[in-house]
């Protein structure tokens, strides 16, 4: 039987505000267990929420990032639930009319463009930490009341890749806002799948599984994964699928029943009746979009007209807003007017080195000037060969020195001086008297040994181009 595969995905992102959605408390991570708590975020009688108006700026721009039409008129939610990380018992949320609605997004998966649609992004204060240990559990409320904006897509994903390309897309934009550090294991980024699968030309979606406890795109894509095959072989062998909320376990790589999962009407929500609704002026939408940042796809159409790159070479340059500013400043530094070798050393070596160094591009400690530097003298001045430049590259890297410091302090510029090579050239040709046989005969192989054997008595120093054009040179006179 064949299947069809349906998935959406409910992100969860912190909004980085200095102060929670509902009070002043400190949203800094790491502090002291119970230290950025205050009446409101402990729910104390009589205490009054204050909405952050950060953070409903941060959430329309997010919105209008991921092409939503922004309310104008908005409204918070009680969504009741009982778990100790929660104190007031109830999480402020919105129900029917969210910041944002009705957006989508563009990803790429094999060349394939599609178009995953958004249903809301709306704002929510996250709840406290759970530590469990073996006898006694513990409660830190300094998480409960930070601002979350929830996006929840429409179920257009169909397979894990899509997932990931999507969770991927959304990040970068995200990140591009300036308005979260998407810090995936300081949960600043979170992220629930609801699952489905169906016969193949069927309509009506089969029953779900919401999976949750992923903490990596990976996991996401491995629990994803997992369920698919989980519920084909349920169906297959003639069993129902129970609607539940599934845990991801990394560790055993699978997902396991945690409970069934609530239905809206068991969240029994209704207005908050401590906080107004909200009015956001068309003006100030207009505003929030002017200080919206040239975004990843923007960028990497510009990248592909304005510096000639390749669409895949423009993609991952742009992915991440520090590494494509830092592109950026290489392309705009480097004078030759084919960027196309930066966009290669910038994706393959300096891309090694970083994640040798587990860093990122724009983080190795090698200014855009001194990497042009060092491209223009492996590939214009020919001083040193590509496979020196990679090494040289490494050392810049962990040195901090320039290109030609290095060369200089271990003496390794090639040998591009006729006149030094013509002794090497002639004892090459006297020595491999069947090579040059051979290659005279019409196998023109035969000329790459005797440059290899040129290289070798130059302890791999000489210029391999001056060295091919004077062998053959010196082959077809003779
Ligand atoms: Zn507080």
């Amino acid at each position: 039987m064949e299947y069809e595969v349906v998935i959406g995905l409910e992100v969860h992102i912190h909004l980085s505000t200095k102060t929670k959605a509902f009070c002043g408390c400190s949203t800094e991570f790491g502090a002291q267990p119970n230290t950025h708590v205050c009446p409101v975020c402990l729910g104390f009688p009589g205490s009054l929420p204050v909405l952050n108006k950060t953070a409903l700026e941060y959430a329309v721009k997010v919105g209008l990032a991921i092409n939503c039409s922004v309310q104008e008129y908005t409204k918070f939610d009680r969504k009741h639930y009982y778990y100790p990380d929660l104190p007031k018992n109830y999480q402020i949320s919105q129900y029917d009319l969210p910041v944002s609605k009705d957006g989508f997004l563009d990803i790429s998966v094999d060349n394939n463009l599609k178009r995953i649609r958004i249903k809301r992004a709306h704002l929510e204060e996250d709840a406290g930490k759970l530590i469990h240990t073996d006898n006694v559990s513990f409660v830190d409320l300094n998480r409960a009341g930070i601002p979350l904006l929830e996006i929840v897509s429409e179920p257009d994903i169909n397979s894990p890749q899509e997932a990931y390309a999507y969770l991927t897309a959304l990040k970068s934009i995200v990140e591009y806002l300036d308005v979260s550090d998407c810090d995936m294991e300081k949960g600043s980024l979170r992220c629930d799948a609801n699952i489905s699968i169906r016969k193949k030309g069927e309509t009506i979606l089969g029953t779900k599984a919401e999976l949750k406890n992923m903490n990596s795109f990976k996991g996401v894509k491995d629990a994803l994964a997992y369920e698919i095959v989980r519920q084909e072989n349920a169906l297959e062998n003639g069993q129902a699928i129970v609607q539940e909320t599934r845990l991801w376990d990394a560790k055993e790589l699978k997902t396991l029943p945690m409970r069934t999962k609530e239905e809206a009407r068991d969240y029994r929500y209704f207005p908050e009746p401590d906080l107004p609704p909200f009015i956001i002026k068309q003006d100030n939408i207009n505003q929030i979009k002017q200080s919206i940042p040239e975004l990843p796809e923007e960028k990497s159409q510009r990248f592909m007209k304005e510096y000639g790159l390749s669409e895949y070479d423009a993609g991952i340059l742009v992915s991440n807003k520090n590494n494509a500013a830092y592109a950026e400043d290489c392309f705009k530094a480097y004078k030759d007017k084919n960027k196309k070798s930066v966009a290669n050393w910038l994706i393959g070596p300096l891309a090694g080195a970083a994640s040798s160094m587990a860093s990122e591009i724009s983080k190795v400690n090698i200014s855009p000037d001194n990497l042009c530097e060092l491209i223009d003298l492996v590939e214009h001045k020919q001083v040193i060969s590509n496979l020196t430049g990679k090494a040289v590259l490494e050392e810049m890297a962990s040195s901090g020195k320039t290109a030609v410091m290095i060369i200089q302090e271990k003496n390794l510029a090639q040998i591009s001086d006729e006149g030094a090579l013509d002794q090497e050239i002639g004892a090459v040709i006297d020595a491999n008297a069947k090579s040059v046989a051979d290659y005279r005969a019409g196998k023109t192989n035969a000329l790459m040994f005797l440059v290899g054997q040129v290289m070798k008595k130059t302890g791999g120093k000489a210029n391999p181009k001056i060295v091919q054009e004077m062998l053959k040179r010196r082959l077809e006179s003779a």
